[in-house]
């Protein structure tokens, strides 16, 4: 791997980096785009690093996401399992640590979206709070009656939450925390809100999940960190906590690549743990290969086809990012999604157009590449109603 000059570990501070995954020219996952907004989306590269002291793995770069997270209007809510999680998260937290509280335990939540998920906490007897960086997102909240501060979460925003809210009991944030540049600071603003015996519970995505899954999607512009169990209990203990448990919630409650992580400020006692750099090194070494042939293996099925009507299935971030890394994604003719994020919108980069499964019943594809191969069986049955057969459709899987 090719050592970084002029860079520094975004959490130890040393000059020992290395980069190990290298996307050219892509775009932000939801960053869709209007005829009128065509070329004007955000494109740049993404490089991921992996740190030789510390071990964790990082985005090499700085994107500035004020606006971009300012107009954010998308949000996880509707789906029933995003739901039954959120609801099982509070519920356990509760059981396991608010059990036997003989007043209303406060909970902050950091990036809290349009506030689902403290209302869950609501409905288990606790007070909550959210902070909160996109407008809409806060709006909606507050009209819910969920108190959210228009903000991101940081030390100098602090004076903004009411004294009633200092000494919060548990802190939650939820696919946010990698999301932070510079996470060390973050921890600092938590310790000084959060009570002594009070938790703090986060989310984010595994990397060893998605290195032993390939979902190299999850390599964003908008992801600052990328942690595993080990990296995080460097991470934790080295900012003042120590992590209680990876299992509040079983393995089927918990959301695809999800690493959750239940803390507590560190004991005088507690030990540091020493990280394993060199075996983080070792597990992220042949990542950047395996992406690019995986690619490759697209780009020349794309090729090889070329003179079929071709259409991509799936137009999440795996779709998005995959389709942006291609040399070869003008041969695709569209892409279909279930549930398109607006209509007469193309996919960033590729400007794909993103159209609704129904019309493949009077644009007959030859061939259908879907992206979205958890529904792949799901799928393949919806779409022979306008008689497509199981010949035409090729899972993504085929090619990692
Ligand atoms: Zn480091």
């Amino acid at each position: 791997m090719e050592q970084v000059i002029n860079k520094k570990c975004r959490i130890c501070n040393s000059n020992d980096l290395y980069k190990a995954v290298l996307l050219n020219d892509m775009p932000f996952t939801d960053e869709f785009v209007t005829e009128a907004r065509i070329d004007k989306e955000y494109l740049a590269n993404i490089e991921i690093g992996i740190c030789a002291q510390c071990g964790i793995a990082q985005n090499l770069n700085d994107t500035n996401m004020d606006n971009y997270y300012n107009d954010y209007e998308y949000s996880v809510g509707g789906s029933k399992f995003a739901n039954s999680f959120m609801d099982t998260l509070a519920k356990k937290t509760k059981q396991q640590f608010f059990k036997n509280c003989d007043y209303t335990p406060s909970v902050l939540e950091i990036g809290s979206g349009s506030g689902e998920q403290l209302m869950m906490f609501k409905k288990y007897g606790f007070s909550v709070i959210g902070v909160e960086p996109s407008e809409y997102l806060t709006n909606y909240a507050n009209s819910n009656d969920i108190t959210t501060i228009h903000d991101f979460f940081y030390a100098g925003m602090l004076d903004k939450i009411k004294e009633k809210y200092f000494n919060i009991d548990c802190v939650v944030s939820s696919y946010t925390f990698d999301h932070i540049p510079y996470i060390n600071e973050t921890f600092d603003a938590i310790k000084s809100i959060l009570k002594p015996d009070g938790k703090l519970i986060i989310e984010v995505h595994d990397l060893d999940l998605i290195i032993q899954r390939k979902e190299y999607c999850l390599f964003e512009h908008e992801h600052y960190i990328y942690l595993n169990k080990a990296t995080a209990k460097y991470l934790f203990e080295k900012n003042g906590f120590e992590i209680i448990t990876y299992d509040l919630l079983d393995e089927k409650e918990k959301r695809g690549n999800s690493l959750l992580i239940i803390a507590q400020k560190k004991s005088n006692s507690a030990i540091e743990t020493i990280p394993y750099p060199k075996q983080e090194v070792e597990n992220i070494k042949d990542l950047n290969f395996n992406i690019q042939t995986t690619i490759n293996k697209i780009d020349t099925w794309l090729e090889k086809n070329k003179d079929k009507k071709l259409v991509a299935y799936g137009a999440g971030g795996r779709g998005v990012m995959t389709i942006a890394a291609l040399k070869n994604y003008k041969n695709f003719k569209y892409v279909v999604d279930q549930n398109p994020k607006g209509e007469n919108i193309f996919l960033p980069k590729t400007h794909l157009l993103v159209e609704k499964p129904k019309k493949l019943a009077s644009d007959n594809a030859d061939l259908i590449l879907v992206f979205s191969y958890g529904y792949y069986e799901e799928i393949v049955e919806s779409l022979s109603i306008y008689g497509y057969t199981r010949e035409q459709f090729v899972s993504l899987l085929e090619f990692v």
